[in-house]
């Protein structure tokens, strides 16, 4: 399959539609580049701590694209969701772990006092 060529709006130089600046003039191509506001970068970054498992979807969404920002979001979206699961976990843990004691600690009492 052919790589399809896209002309550089500058210049007029040859490029392909997955070239991020154009090689003659260092043009920034912007066909292929997704606008990621402020608001949606730190949108993407709330979703992947609070609520792991969605930010995945920007993960699956960007991980393919041949363009490096996009690409640069889906591995952040992936690594914040991969440290939010387990800081998740970590604190779940304990807590059950400090409940359990309590729980020890309350029995063992009870039986001291002849339960
Ligand atoms: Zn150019």
């Amino acid at each position: 399959m052919p790589t399809p060529i896209t002309v550089c709006p500058k210049c007029g130089n040859t490029v392909f539609p997955t070239d991020e600046f154009c090689s003659h003039c260092g043009f920034r191509l912007s066909f292929q580049q997704e606008q990621f506001s402020i608001g949606k970068i730190i949108w993407i970054i709330f979703v992947s701590i609070v609520l792991p498992p969605f930010g995945l979807v920007w993960t699956f969404k960007y991980f393919k694209s041949k363009n490096t920002f996009q690409k640069k979001i889906a591995i952040m979206s992936l690594v914040l969701t991969v440290v939010s699961i387990i800081l998740n976990i970590w604190i779940g843990v304990g807590i059950f772990s400090a409940v359990n004691q309590q729980v020890n600690q309350v029995n063992t009492q009870l039986k001291g006092l002849g339960y």
